[in-house]
């Protein structure tokens, strides 16, 4: 009887049990039809619908249309398959595109709010989306491994595809490009056809002379004729793939027109990723995405023979004759940037989210040497909350930049980090870019940086003045003064030259707070000039290529603008050809 009482309690315990925790969790339940809400973006209004039936979402369509950045539109993708998978609103936003992904996360929690949703309960319904931490392993064999789909790493495989190699192309983000998409300017290149046409003189030997002037003397010559001399032909092999590059203008720390950018006027590096990956998709080449390079294997001779990856279904050991390192930089992680530079913590940066430098650790692990390892490019104009790049152009066309009492502190437009030093000299280490509407009306970029919400402005420089808590007398004297130097082209206290074509008189005013940034990591692992990986002793890892930011030599102290792309065509289609002949191929 005893017992049957202790059955009976401990059942109407677990009946409260059961009851209490079905109070805690309801099930979720919304009015059926489709809702609709929008939030803003990175630079656009996102629109978000979700569909739900009486117990579920059964639909989440967004239009990121407007996120002119590729990485609008693949968070798009990303996050309406993760909220219908985990049917909440609330699940992980996609790495590199954090702004877009907030707001369409707080779009589709509006909407899902519209339709009668309550968020909690969604969250505690959380369903499970399949990751249970563990992942089979799979072993695959090729003759090559490229690791990094940016654009050294495609030019590569563009070129390992044309001469009919096997071959992986591993990316660890969800999308190509890194750092290379970032890239506005265009791509430096000698004696091109484009020049010819144009009536422009110059030649490989004032390439690489101008290069290492700017490199301060720290380049490796021999990286730098290679790139200089290959460049004209690295132009043609471009227009051979549908990527010309036939707009030419003058860059900084160049003697004659050089650079040379799409015709259209778009950022060189959306463009060259885009034609790159248009044409790795025209001929059947499948980049395997969210899949991150670990280690790099080798016989017992040190000969390279495979690739450890970890991919979101599976752990990967992939055997292999060669592998190209296209990893790109570590500019985006802090503890390495701070291992060689310390003075540079907490520094921003403008880097891809995955130019984390792993390829340098990995080869590092098999001897790699190192060059040039500290010397890290700052680029002067920041935004420190967004890590917004504020072009060189908005400088170049006639802003100026003060400091917290209201003055100018610097030739604007001395090199990047001869301004960079001199914003860090100021108090708070940090100063405004300050132009016109004049200005705005000529330059496209801009409207980028107001749309984001980074600009201040004012009808007057001194309401101007006061929305920066700067005094308002000091800066009307500071933009006065300033225009007497556009007028008379002489800017007796700092020397500007250039930029000074337009003053600065037209309103409303504008300003921007800026600081020096994180840009480029100008060292890395060590190569030849057939992109063989170097090792400590001098000798060449058998079976190892690099191209592109994973290396150091080619910038020496300074990169200038331009020798990015030239460095990521040249030594990538380098590194594809050495391994293409050292492995019995013929490159085409
Ligand atoms: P580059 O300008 O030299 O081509 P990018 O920064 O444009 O360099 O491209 C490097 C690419 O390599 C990025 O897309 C980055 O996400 C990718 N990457 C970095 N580390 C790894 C890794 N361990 N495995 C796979 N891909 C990686």
């Amino acid at each position: 009887m005893k017992k049957l009482f202790c059955l009976l309690m401990t059942l109407v315990m677990m009946l409260f049990a059961v009851s209490a925790l079905a109070e805690a969790v309801p099930a979720a339940t919304f009015t059926p039809g489709t809702y609709e809400a929008e939030a803003q973006g990175l630079l656009s209004t996102i629109k978000v619908w979700v569909t739900v039936d009486e117990n579920e979402i059964t639909g989440v369509l967004i239009d990121a249309n407007g996120e002119t950045e590729a990485l609008g539109g693949m968070a798009a993708g990303k996050l309406s398959a993760a909220i219908m998978a985990a049917q909440t609103p609330n699940v992980d936003a996609i790495s590199g595109a954090t702004v877009s992904s907030t707001a369409i996360k707080a779009a589709a929690t509006e909407a899902l709010q519209a339709a009668g949703a309550d968020i909690a309960v969604l969250d505690a319904n959380r369903r499970d989306t399949g990751d249970k931490g563990e992942k089979e392993d799979k072993t695959i064999d090729t003759e090559i491994v490229v690791i990094g789909a940016g654009g050294a790493g495609m030019a590569a495989s563009i070129m390992l595809k044309q001469a009919g190699k096997d071959f992986v192309l591993l990316e660890k983000m969800p999308y190509a490009g890194g750092n290379t998409t970032k890239a506005t300017g265009g791509m430096n290149a000698a004696e091109t056809h484009y020049q010819k046409e144009q009536g422009i003189e110059d030649s490989v030997d004032l390439f690489v002379a101008d290069t290492i002037k700017g490199g301060h003397d720290l380049n490796d010559p021999e990286l730098v004729r290679v790139m200089a001399s290959e460049s004209a032909g690295a132009i043609d092999w471009l227009d051979s793939i549908g990527a010309d590059l036939p707009k030419i203008s003058f860059s900084g720390g160049a003697s004659v027109n050089r650079i040379h950018a799409p015709a259209d006027g778009s950022g060189v590096g959306e463009y060259l990723v885009e034609k790159f990956s248009s044409k790795l998709n025209e001929l059947g080449v499948e980049i395997m995405y969210e899949t991150k390079a670990t280690e790099l294997l080798t016989d017992a001779d040190g000969k390279i023979c495979g690739v450890k990856a970890e991919g979101p279904d599976a752990n990967y050991t992939f055997n292999c004759k060669a592998v190209i390192l296209t990893t790109g930089g570590f500019g985006a992680n802090e503890e390495m940037y701070t291992q060689y530079r310390p003075d540079l913590k907490g520094t921003v940066t403008t880097n891809a989210p995955g130019a984390t430098g792993d390829g340098i650790v990995m080869a590092q692990a098999l001897g790699a040497a190192l060059v040039d390892i500290e010397q890290i490019q700052l680029h002067p104009t920041v935004e420190q909350t967004t890590s917004m790049l504020i072009t060189e152009s908005v400088r170049g066309d006639g802003a100026i930049l003060v400091n917290q009492s209201g003055v100018r502190f610097t030739n604007e437009l001395l090199t990047r980090d001869a301004v960079s030093a001199a914003e860090l000299e100021q108090e708070g280490c940090y100063a405004y870019i300050i132009f016109d509407q004049n200005l705005r009306d000529h330059l496209k970029a801009i409207e980028k940086y107001v749309k984001t919400g980074i600009t201040v402005q004012a009808d007057t420089i001194e309401g101007l003045a006061e929305q920066l808590n700067i005094d308002p007398a000091t800066l009307a004297k500071t933009l006065a003064d300033w225009n007497e130097c556009v007028k008379n082209q002489n800017d007796p206290e700092f020397g500007r030259t250039t930029g000074m074509d337009a003053d600065l008189t037209t309103p409303p005013y504008y300003a921007i707070k800026i600081a020096p940034g994180i840009h480029h990591t100008m060292g890395g692992v060590k190569i030849d000039t057939s992109a063989h990986v170097i090792n400590t002793e001098g000798n060449a890892i058998p079976g190892l290529y690099a191209a592109g930011e994973v290396t150091g030599g080619v910038h020496g102290g300074n990169r200038l603008g331009g020798n990015a792309v030239a460095d990521i065509v040249i030594f990538g289609r380098i590194a594809a050809e050495t391994a293409i002949s050292e492995l019995g191929g013929v490159a085409k």
